[in-house]
């Protein structure tokens, strides 16, 4: 889309889309007592674009759907219907092999970083085993784990111990460095500081602003907490009952709500 011949500066602040979602539906079919069977709408038509170096929140309540929309992105889930385009390629006709070299490309961390990180591993094997994975001689793998435990504030020894060892924050921060490690191109945070105290929170969320910035990270941010959405996200989609209701410039989405969900959300804040 950039028009040939532009000046490089002018290129420079077109918006490239890392990740656009377009028209994703997914629905869940539940088997119930004595075959009933539930249908739960979980997502519904949701289009969002989350650009080059931008924090996209995807903020709404809790069962509004957005866990399932991103973990469509992942494959964790797999959506029925629309497009989830990766620098412009669809992700979800690939086959699981045509799939692979996305997988490093796109990291999530989770609310309970238990749910990526094995109790039975050391630190330094959960931060080095992805990279080892796709090729990276273990000695790199090492000193790179060792640069990211510094970027996450955790000390070196950290590498010999174990998740349970660790406060919820320092778990958190792990599940971070382990992500990471795999040098993606867009992270996907589900939750990550919900679990934890305020005051841990807010550290947690200062430092995942000082490497977004630091590394120039695209980010999905996926929160039910408007106040830590506005501290962190560049822009944000309202999420209710499976649909996108309201997208903008966090400033525009806070300060100015256009939806009546999105007033209501606001006013529901203590
Ligand atoms: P959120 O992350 O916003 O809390 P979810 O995506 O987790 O929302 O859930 C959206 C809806 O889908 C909810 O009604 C939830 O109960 C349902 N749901 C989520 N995961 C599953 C699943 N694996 N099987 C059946 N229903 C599910
Ligand atoms: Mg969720």
């Amino acid at each position: 889309a950039v028009p040939h011949g532009a000046a490089p500066e002018r290129q420079a602040i077109l918006p490239a889309p890392v990740l656009e979602m377009k028209g994703v539906t997914k629905t869940y079919q539940r088997g119930g007592w004595f075959g009933a069977r539930a249908v739960v709408k979980a997502v519904h038509a949701a289009d969002f674009t989350l650009n080059k170096g931008e924090t996209l929140g995807l903020v709404g309540e809790s069962g509004s759907g957005k866990s399932t929309l991103a973990r469509c992105v992942v494959r964790l889930v797999e959506p029925e219907r629309g497009e989830i385009l990766f620098h412009g390629a669809d992700l979800r006709p690939l086959s699981r092999q045509g799939w692979l070299p996305y997988r490093k490309r796109i990291q999530m961390v989770f609310q309970d970083p238990y749910a990526s990180l094995n109790p039975r591993r050391s630190v330094g094997r959960a931060i080095t085993e992805g990279p080892v994975t796709h090729g990276v001689p273990p000695a790199e793998a090492r000193a790179r784990a060792l640069e990211l435990l510094r970027l996450v504030r955790l000390d070196e020894s950290a590498m010999e111990r174990f998740p349970h060892e660790f406060s919820g924050g320092q778990r958190q921060r792990i599940g971070l460095a382990r992500a990471l490690a795999m040098q993606p191109e867009l992270l996907i945070a589900d939750e990550p500081v919900s679990a934890l105290d305020v005051s841990v929170q807010a550290q947690v969320l200062d430092l995942l602003a000082e490497i977004r910035q630091r590394l120039g990270l695209t980010m999905l941010f996926i929160t039910h907490d408007l106040r830590v959405a506005a501290q962190i996200c560049d822009r944000i989609a309202v999420m209710q009952h499976g649909a996108i209701v309201e997208q903008g410039p966090t400033a525009e989405v806070f300060g100015a709500p256009k939806h009546p969900y999105t007033r209501a959300l606001l006013d529901s804040i203590p």
